[in-house]
């Protein structure tokens, strides 16, 4: 449930109405969080909007409901400037990988030093899975980048990986879902030992650096080829990037490409459906990448544009 120092910080704020970001992952919580805050004193709006990250801040949203300050639940901050009180309630997981890690021990036979990465629910997994390593005689490493906390990484930011990224001799990540495989493949070369937490499993990412190199050549090959290319500007404030899109825009002007600049909260297939689009350009969050085949056209990275 939230936690105290959450409703402390919520009370020195003297805030009454809040409006509540809950992640899909917790939304069927979203009653009983309702009802706690209410017998907290508070008085809640829970924002039924998806919520991935806490690059997602819905000021205007709230600002327009009367609200006092805004509960964002299950991230950490993102370091964006708000007008309107922001209180982040990391929501911890709970969930303790020294059990599995026990029978998985033989794996990390080899690997003296080791990276520690977790999401932001499974961080205080990060400590306990710290001294159990250190009692079994391995070299512990994580490390701490901006405003991300120690052992974080996000789906959009690598950053305490690639800090340590030399020094490891592997990576052992804590979370759930598929999500940041990719991303933390290209952003290490070392193996990366995947603890799930909802299976309690651990195991090594087998998904191969080279074919994702491959699929990715072959995408930028398919995109040369391609005249209309639509850039994705979302209005989420921590995914607006403006500058890298007029700079694709640019580049691709340069090449002879029909550019068109597109804009929607969060994109959908269907939102671009008929459009004539060929290649999406996506200058907001990296998980789009991921959806090639819903969207059913080439899907590029910004970096991706250079090679153009
Ligand atoms: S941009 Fe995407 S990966 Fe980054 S914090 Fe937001 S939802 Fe997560």
């Amino acid at each position: 449930m939230i936690s105290e120092q959450t409703l402390r910080k919520l009370k020195s704020l003297e805030a009454r109405k809040l409006f509540v970001q809950i992640p899909e992952g917790l939304k069927m919580k979203a009653l009983e969080i309702a009802g706690f805050l209410e017998s907290k004193g508070f008085e809640p709006v829970i924002s039924v909007e998806p919520c991935f990250g806490a690059c997602d801040l819905r000021e205007n949203d709230a600002k327009a409901l009367g609200c006092d300050a805004i509960l964002h639940i299950g991230h950490t901050d993102f370091g964006l400037k708000t007008t309107l009180p922001v209180v982040y309630d990391v929501w911890r997981s709970g969930f303790d990988p020294v059990n599995v890690l026990k029978h998985e021990i033989s794996n990390l036979d080899g690997f003296g030093s080791i990276g520690l990465l977790a999401t932001a629910q499974h961080i205080d997994a990060v400590r306990n899975l710290k001294a159990f390593l250190k009692s079994r005689g391995k070299r512990v490493l994580t490390a701490k980048s901006g405003a991300l906390q120690e052992a974080q990484v996000l789906g959009c930011n690598y950053a305490n990986a690639v800090k340590i990224g030399k020094e490891a001799d592997c990576f052992i990540f804590i979370g759930s879902g598929n999500f940041h495989y990719s991303g933390l493949l290209e952003s290490v070369s070392k193996p990366v030992f995947f603890i799930n937490a909802e299976e309690g499993s651990m195991k090594l990412i087998k998904e191969s650096r080279n074919r994702l190199a491959v699929k990715k050549e072959m995408r930028i090959e398919k995109a040369r080829g391609l005249k209309t290319f639509g850039i994705f500007i979302s209005t989420k404030p921590g995914q607006m990037h403006t500058d890298a899109a007029e700079n694709v825009a640019k580049m691709l002007r340069e090449r002879g490409k029909r550019v068109v600049f597109i804009s929607a909260d969060m994109l959908t297939p269907e939102k671009i459906m008929g459009m004539g689009i060929e290649v999406l350009v996506n200058t907001a969050c990296p998980r789009i990448y991921d959806d090639q085949k819903l969207f059913g056209i080439v899907i590029l990275n910004p970096d991706d544009v250079e090679r153009i």
